[in-house]
């Protein structure tokens, strides 16, 4: 049997890869124009980081992680998430010093073990922000604003932006209180998970995506009604942000972040033809966290998105953006090769995309190929013209042909293409 992708991965192939470039391209586009700094962690960190840093109780840590035991016996695990190393690394390397307001944006690799489904993979990429040491509400209107236009910029201007707040370590026990007090007498009627969170961590029974926990969940209180006054205070301002911003929003309290850390604003993106799996873009503040992995005391607030996802949810056209087509040098006999090996080389040095045979193929064969690559030039070397100095020239576009002399030719593709990107890094 050959060899295929463990499930749950899939390989991007070229065609796909230029989609997922320009995702990329616009998504650092917007980090730019937002002062986003990059930042690169390791692909895997300590596994307690992770049980710190996402929760003992969560899905993540107790089902979904790759763990393992390096040969030097240390614990260490993929990261499942992108949060956790940013803030790990913020801490190692003092970016978090008091007024100081830090913005780094990720992208990269991310790995859970779940059940493979329809944009769901168990390695995916995940693009993501944290912003440090601001406390808002203002920076997170202003967040929300720029998660809203980084998707509109993709094509999903129709995603809704819901939001909630999850309170904080002062409001939110009386919100766990009042949930228990609702859902005590249906308990039995609860999934197993619930049933478990309900002594844990009952905010997360709102999230539960199993219909009958749905269905009990509907009318308990909601946390809305129990808010502190700072934390109300927050919300408002929040909300009077995203108007000002003109960022349309609506307020759904079933949005949960159960631990402690996680703190007021919580949001998502949910966009309307994925189903099931229908959050592209989730976030929330996470005014705990760093002190939780012991950092000093800061205000935090992120979000993340799938990858897969998006390019799942903006649909197939999207990102096929007019690229230049290559200069493709047939070649007619041995000689002709290799004046077309140095050219294409010299050409490609003064910025001009170009391909050329490499099977001393047949010219009709070449003129597939040239067709296959999406040529927007022949140049056909070989015969009578290359003894006089010249080369025929096929422009596929317009289907004319003409002759252009040897020496002119770099001169001439290089202004054709002068201007042109030949990379969606430059869009
Ligand atoms: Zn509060
Ligand atoms: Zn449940």
């Amino acid at each position: 049997m050959p060899f295929t992708t463990p499930r749950g991965t899939h390989d991007i192939l070229p065609d796909e890869a230029r989609r997922w470039q320009w995702l990329e391209a616009r998504f650092r586009h917007a980090c730019a124009l937002a002062g986003f700094g990059e930042i690169r962690t390791p692909m895997f960190e300590e596994t307690d980081l992770f049980a710190r840093g996402v929760g003992e109780d969560t899905d993540i840590v107790t089902k979904q992680m790759y763990s393992f035991t390096s040969p030097g016996n240390d614990r260490l695990t993929l990261r499942p998430e992108g949060t956790a190393g940013v803030v790990r690394a913020a801490i190692q390397h003092s970016l978090l010093t008091p007024g100081n307001v830090e913005k780094l944006f990720y992208y990269g690799p991310t790995f859970r073990y779940e059940r493979p489904a329809k944009g769901r993979f168990r390695q995916f990429a995940q693009l993501g922000v944290e912003v440090f040491g601001a406390p808002g509400p203002d920076i997170d209107a202003e967040l929300l604003a720029f998660a809203s236009d980084f998707l509109a910029g993709i094509g999903l201007c129709t995603a809704v932006l819901e939001i909630n707040s999850v309170g904080c370590p002062e409001c939110r026990p009386l919100y766990r209180d009042a949930l228990r007090n609702a859902l005590a007498g249906v308990r039995g009627e609860l999934c197993p998970d619930c049933d478990r969170r309900y002594d844990s961590n009952p905010l997360r029974i709102l999230d539960c995506k199993v219909e009958r926990c749905r269905e009990l969940s509907a009318d308990v209180p909601v946390i809305l009604d129990v808010l502190c006054e700072p934390c109300k205070t927050h919300l408002a301002g929040v909300e009077a942000g995203l108007r000002a911003l003109g960022v349309a929003f609506v307020v759904n309290p079933h949005i949960v972040r159960g631990l402690d850390y996680y703190t007021r604003t919580a949001f998502e993106f949910i966009a309307g033809n994925l189903g099931a799996q229908n959050t592209v873009l989730a976030g929330g503040r996470y005014d705990g966290l760093v002190a939780e992995l012991g950092g000093p005391a800061t205000p935090g607030i992120g979000f993340a998105a799938g990858v897969e996802r998006l390019l799942l949810s903006v649909g197939e056209g999207a990102g096929e953006t007019e690229r230049p087509g290559v200069v493709y040098l047939a070649a007619l006999d041995a000689n002709a090769r290799d004046t077309a090996l140095v050219l294409a080389t010299t050409l490609r040095r003064a910025g001009v995309p170009t391909a050329l045979d490499y099977l001393s193929r047949s010219l009709k064969a070449q003129m597939r190929d040239a067709n296959r690559q999406g040529a927007w030039y022949v140049l056909i070397l070989g015969g009578d013209e290359m003894t006089r100095g010249e080369a025929a020239l096929r422009d596929m576009r317009g289907a004319s042909q003409s002759t252009l002399a040897l020496d002119a030719v770099v001169p001439y593709f290089r202004d054709v293409y002068a201007g042109l990107s030949t990379t969606v890094d430059k869009e």
